[in-house]
């Protein structure tokens, strides 16, 4: 389990400004759902916590430790991607073995970890498969044992379900949030649909062109929207 504090972050690119100042504070074991238009810096906020982008001012801190020169792979964070990022040429079991590899795990362990994590996500019968021999729920499943299997403190999820069909993506939904309590990892989830937020989150960010309109609870943001933007943009159509 992990806090996480995003401390004034801003972003550029370039002469661009994209993120304008966001301050989140993020409890032990939280699940944190950050929804807003496309385009509103969503992915890049995401992606700073990861260390993926560099930070252009302000602080991540992550237990208490401050974490904008920390690498990627030394965060212990694990993210999930829309697309899933599966390596194509490897089986399932090795792409969730991947990461522990470069990681230098050692052998057993890492057997073990792929093991555990196939069980959890009922990948057993599909570990000597090749990404392209799944289905699309199956395929889910291999990206979140890749996160698992590294054993996070902080799980990222960037709109993970959104090439799902409907009915799988509220299988999914449940899946992950099931997942998520039961391991007590802190996660931060990125979506555009509504009420994939409003199951999941215990609080939601509201975002709008880089800045964090409202952060609260699922039921307060939509009784008491603080500004006129997320009075607008929740409960109208995605
Ligand atoms: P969202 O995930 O909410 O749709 P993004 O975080 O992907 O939004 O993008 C926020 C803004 O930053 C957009 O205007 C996008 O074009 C810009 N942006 C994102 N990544 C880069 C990049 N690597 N270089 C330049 N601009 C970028
Ligand atoms: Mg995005």
């Amino acid at each position: 389990m992990a806090t996480i504090k995003l401390d004034n972050i801003k972003k550029s690119f370039g002469k661009t400004d994209v993120i304008h100042g966001v301050d989140i504070d993020i409890a032990d074991g939280e699940f944190i759902v950050i929804v807003g238009p496309s385009g509103c810096g969503k992915s890049t906020l995401l992606r700073m916590v990861a260390g993926l982008e560099t930070v252009t001012s302000g602080e991540i801190t992550i237990d208490g430790a401050q974490v904008n020169g920390v690498e990627p792979m030394d965060r212990d964070i694990a993210m999930v991607f829309q697309n899933y990022a599966l390596y194509p040429h490897m089986s399932v079991e090795e792409n969730m073995a991947y990461g522990l590899k470069i990681a230098k795990t050692p052998k057993a362990e890492i057997t073990e970890r792929v093991a555990e994590a196939a069980r959890m996500l009922q990948l057993e019968p599909y570990l000597k498969r090749k990404p392209r021999e799944l289905s699309g729920g199956q395929r889910q499943r291999v990206a979140m044992g890749r996160a698992i299997v590294r054993k996070p403190k902080v799980f990222l999820f960037d709109e993970p379900l959104s090439n799902l069909d409907a009915k799988l993506r509220v299988q999914m939904r449940l899946e992950i949030k099931e997942l998520q309590s039961r391991l007590g990892i802190t996660a931060l989830y990125v979506t555009h649909d509504q009420v994939e937020a409003m199951t999941l989150a215990d609080r939601m960010v509201v975002m709008n062109g880089g800045v964090a309109d409202q952060i609260g609870a699922p039921l307060e943001v939509y009784s008491n929207p603080q500004t006129e933007f997320v009075a607008g943009f929740i409960g109208s159509p995605a």
